[in-house]
């Protein structure tokens, strides 16, 4: 059906070539492309030993925009699957613009030399996407990505408002390393070391990091020290859904990890601006990822399980309900599958099929789109198919 580009061969990009490759009906032609061209090679091998699909390679620095244009060009995908890392988010769209090659990602855009995201950035590309009659589907991952879409498929389904949305993302694995992060060191890192920050009456309430915490429990997990932070599909589902009165963001952190990272902090090794070391200018946190464990890696011990979620509270036919939407997935099963930890299966498997409703045409309209602005209905139905089956609870208790 589609020829397709993926940028980025780290964890989530191994997990999406091996999806990809898993649906030859879909996905007729895969190319993988990335900074490192020995990664997109040993990945492709390694597809074509599993399934007997030709996954063809390419070095790009995709930061160049005219080194982009060249390989879209030359290689004319329908459709650029974003995996490499957020900085790369308007590079790889003003070249997607100019080659005339629809686009998805599962993270946006930061600046490298600011911690902060938000979407205003891809937003401002909609009249372009729209004038060059090309899609551009933001946050396919799990979170933003199947969040957002339990939270479309709940307000669709089950209620006629929603008041109080509250993701809750819990690891409960063991990758039994001292420290290491589930996905790009850097990225996380600055994520998690943010200040708080939630939707409440119609503003934005800050708090300091890791302020709000409480236990939630999770199902066949048990209670799990939960803490509010902020995260970007907050920005773009209270905009999409209104009736919402408060959504918050929760996520499970081990103390081990929390020491870890306020040392870290506090030897300045998360630092983002550039110190000059032996006559040489490095980035503190770009240090850091190189001697941490890489995250692609550390699936062969990863044990335990993921468990994500959204916890709503709203109205349905004017009665108060409840509604709890969640997917459990297995770290181990996981490797097992892709050679990965879940915290990339879970993020690759929605990007898969966040392209593929793109190819069935389900997904296509020209402009810049979050993921719950399109029909939530056949992404779930391939997320039970495709290795991330959900669960629905009614009228329990939130805890929240
Ligand atoms: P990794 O660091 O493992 O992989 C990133 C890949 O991008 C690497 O192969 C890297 O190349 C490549 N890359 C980086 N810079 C460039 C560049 N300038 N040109 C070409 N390639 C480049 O990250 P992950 O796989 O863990 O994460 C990938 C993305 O997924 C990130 O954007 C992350 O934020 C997002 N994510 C989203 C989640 C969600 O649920 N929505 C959850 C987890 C991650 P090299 O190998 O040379 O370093």
């Amino acid at each position: 059906m589609g020829k397709v580009l993926i940028i980025g061969a780290g964890g989530v990009g191994t997990v999406v070539v091996h999806k990809v490759a898993q649906n030859p009906d879909v996905f007729t032609e895969i190319m993988l492309a990335s900074r490192t061209k020995s990664k997109c090679d040993a990945i492709a091998a390694d597809v074509q030993k599993r399934y007997g699909v030709e996954v063809k390679t390419a070095k790009v620095d995709a930061d160049n925009v005219p080194e982009l244009v060249i390989l879209l060009n030359d290689y004319k995908p329908e459709l650029v699957i974003n995996v490499a890392l957020p900085y790369q988010d308007l590079t790889i769209m003003d070249a997607c613009l100019e080659a005339g090659v629809n686009y998805m990602d599962t993270a946006n855009y930061e600046p490298k030399d600011e911690a902060h995201f938000e979407y205003s950035w891809q937003w401002a590309y909609k009249d372009k996407f729209e004038k060059a009659g090309l899609t551009a589907i933001l946050g396919c991952g799990f979170d933003p990505g199947v969040t957002s879409i339990y939270t479309a498929y709940a307000a669709k389904h089950h209620f006629d408002e929603i008041h109080y949305l509250d993701i809750v993302d819990c690891n409960a694995g063991d990758h039994h390393k001292a420290f290491a992060t589930n996905f790009n060191p850097e990225i996380n890192i600055r994520e998690v070391s943010q200040r708080g920050k939630y939707w409440e009456n119609g503003e934005w309430v800050e708090t300091d990091p890791h302020q709000i915490h409480m236990p939630l429990n999770y199902p066949e997990i048990g209670p799990k020290e939960s803490y509010v932070i902020y995260h970007e599909e907050l920005e773009s589902l209270v905009k999409n859904f209104p009736t919402i009165k408060r959504a918050r963001f929760w996520m499970t952190f081990g103390q081990e990890y929390l020491t870890h990272l306020r040392v870290i902090q506090n030897i300045g090794m998360a630092r983002i601006d550039e110190v000059e070391y032996n006559g040489v200018k490095i980035v503190p946190i770009q240090f850091l990822k190189a001697v941490l464990p890489n995250p692609g890696d550390l699936g062969e011990n990863y044990t335990g399980w993921t468990s994500i979620g959204c916890r709503i509270k709203g109205i349905k036919d004017g009665v108060e309900k409840t509604y709890y939407v969640y997917n459990n997935c297995s770290h181990e099963a996981a490797y097992k599958e892709t050679g990965t930890q879940g915290v990339s299966y879970t993020t690759g498997v929605p990007a898969m099929i966040g392209a593929m409703m793109f190819m069935k045409g389900l997904w296509r309209k020209p402009g810049v789109y979050n993921v719950e602005e399109f029909n939530s209905d056949p992404f779930m139905e391939q997320l039970n198919i495709h290795g991330l089956p959900w669960v629905e609870l009614h009228d329990v208790d939130l805890e929240l």
